[in-house]
């Protein structure tokens, strides 16, 4: 009896003090560094030849890629999602290109801006964070009219880039910016008229527009290349120095899983599938022969990379990451 009451004693004070370490323990646990949970800022650095280029990220979204990728095979995107270890809807990147030719502060486009939410709209302060200001860009080089890549030009009724001429294909300042093409448009397309209303007035009423047809040099070793088919006037940047060379691509493609091996899927927000197919055959097929870089607005940050041809389709080969730092001068 005495015994077992002993026992019971000891086994209550084990059971007390193991309670205590817990105590204490749980009191380590808060007491240890929170998590942070950010990322780094979204900026990186690719020099090519005399030119200095840094992707900005103007952030991520979730895309249904499920429901805005057409012309796959019963079955073929979601197992090409799921060899690349993705779930859907695809948190899928939005990019933009700061280029630095030594003469010229360049950005080619300009984000979403205010226009998609709070995960999106953050070229600016990545721009920043990158060592620079926006009164610094010269100009602003759009691909083309929809709102993740032009919202970025106007907040709040202002200029974003007070000092920057903003070059446009003239192809899509027509079409996005006519009253009757918008009142004839379906009503999901509606609001991409009204967002290039917005995001280009400030700019226009400043005389800050300057359109181009065509395939145009805009500055040296910038030229804008007619890419048409997600956009009639979507444009690709080709950027050249001291013979390197990098093809800036806009919305050649959304998803990088799925279009490097089967081109010949689009997109729903194309507005002509069937030449954005054409079009992304031909710019893959010279960009896989000619081994030079590319980077898209919404491969994943920061975008730069290679791209080999594999079979039917193509292999993307992202940038092998670098901290050394080439002086600056
Ligand atoms: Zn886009």
């Amino acid at each position: 009896m005495t015994l077992s009451f002993h026992l019971n004693r000891v086994a209550a004070t084990a059971v007390l003090s193991l309670l205590a370490f817990g105590a204490f323990m749980s009191d380590a646990a808060l007491a240890a560094a929170p998590q942070q949970r950010n990322q780094a800022p979204g900026f990186y650095r690719l020099i090519l030849g005399d030119f200095e280029i840094t992707a900005l990220s103007d952030g991520t979204a979730d895309f249904p890629m499920d429901k805005i990728l057409i012309g796959a095979k019963p079955g073929e995107v979601e197992a090409a999602f799921g060899q690349a270890f993705l779930k859907l809807p695809v948190e899928t990147s939005v990019n933009t290109f700061l280029i630095n030719t030594r003469t010229k502060l360049v950005l080619v486009d300009a984000g979403a801006g205010d226009l998609f939410g709070p995960t999106l709209g953050h070229t600016v302060e990545n721009l920043r964070a990158a060592g620079y200001r926006p009164e610094e860009v010269d100009a602003v080089l759009i691909t083309h009219f929809h709102g993740d890549h032009i919202g970025g030009l106007e907040h709040e009724g202002k200029l974003v880039f007070p000092n920057a001429t903003v070059y446009v294909n003239e192809k899509d300042r027509s079409y996005w910016l006519n009253e009757s093409n918008e009142a004839n448009a379906p009503d999901d397309a509606k609001p991409s008229f009204k967002m290039a209303r917005l995001a280009l007035s400030p700019a226009l009423g400043a005389g800050k527009v300057k359109p181009f047809s065509g395939d145009t040099v805009i500055f040296p070793g910038i030229k804008a290349i007619e890419a048409p088919g997600h956009t009639a006037g979507h444009t690709i940047y080709q950027i050249e120095s001291e013979g390197q060379k990098l093809l800036l691509w806009g919305d050649l493609m959304h998803a990088a899983a799925v279009q490097f091996p089967d081109p010949e899927v689009a997109v729903q927000w194309d507005s002509d599938p069937k030449q954005a197919v054409a079009t992304r055959e031909k710019i893959l097929a010279d960009a896989a022969k000619n081994g030079y870089w590319i980077a898209g607005a919404h491969l994943p940050f920061p975008a730069f990379g290679h791209i080999r041809a594999d079979g039917k389709g193509y292999v993307y080969v992202p940038i092998n990451y670098t901290m050394n730092r080439p002086p600056k001068n």
